[in-house]
């Protein structure tokens, strides 16, 4: 595996090593315009734009699972996926872990960061008894508040957070 460690952007796994990774995963997204989205059994919920943050888990893979939540093919299951028609993930940072807990308690660590708040209870955690899984970060801008995150959970014991590359994206232009 490739790994290097730097704090810039340059942050690099292969795919080889990401798609063994299990853990947890915090994606960093965007909503360009407030909106309305229905969010499977949840309903329909107003959203504002802005940036949010959706912490889940992996357990066969974090590249794989994130690559599902970008792919615009997928059948919707999750309630981050009816999200996602609307917004765009833009930074994912990764968090190796073999602990199912570790999932709630990156979730519990961005939620008390300041600016933080809740856009709508249940969302991510119709399995644990978290508030939700999405975090709303209002109009900060988006490499501070992915920055935040990661010294955030850099400061709970045991995790290693790190900003992935998406290596399918890093070798072309985007559209
Ligand atoms: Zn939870």
């Amino acid at each position: 595996m490739t790994l290097a460690h730097d704090c810039s952007d340059k942050i690099e796994f292969t795919v080889d090593y990401l798609v063994i990774v299990r853990g947890a995963y915090c994606m960093i997204c965007e909503l360009e315009d407030d909106c309305c989205i229905r969010v499977g059994s949840l309903g329909k919920t107003k959203f504002r734009r802005g940036v949010y943050v959706y912490v889940g888990s992996a357990q066969r893979g974090i590249e794989q699972r994130v690559g599902r939540h970008r792919s615009d093919k997928k059948k919707r299951k999750w309630h981050i996926d009816y999200f996602l028609d609307e917004a765009e993930v833009k930074a994912v940072i990764a968090v190796p872990s073999e602990d199912k807990e570790t999932e709630c308690r990156l979730s519990k660590s961005v939620h008390a960061i300041a600016g933080a708040s809740t856009p709508l209870s249940g969302f991510g955690s119709s399995d644990c008894g978290c508030d939700s899984h999405l975090v709303y970060f209002g109009d900060e801008d988006l490499e501070s508040v992915s920055e935040t995150v990661v010294y955030h959970l850099s400061m709970l014991g045991g995790m290693y957070p790190e900003k992935m590359t998406d290596a399918r994206k890093s070798g072309r232009k985007r559209r």
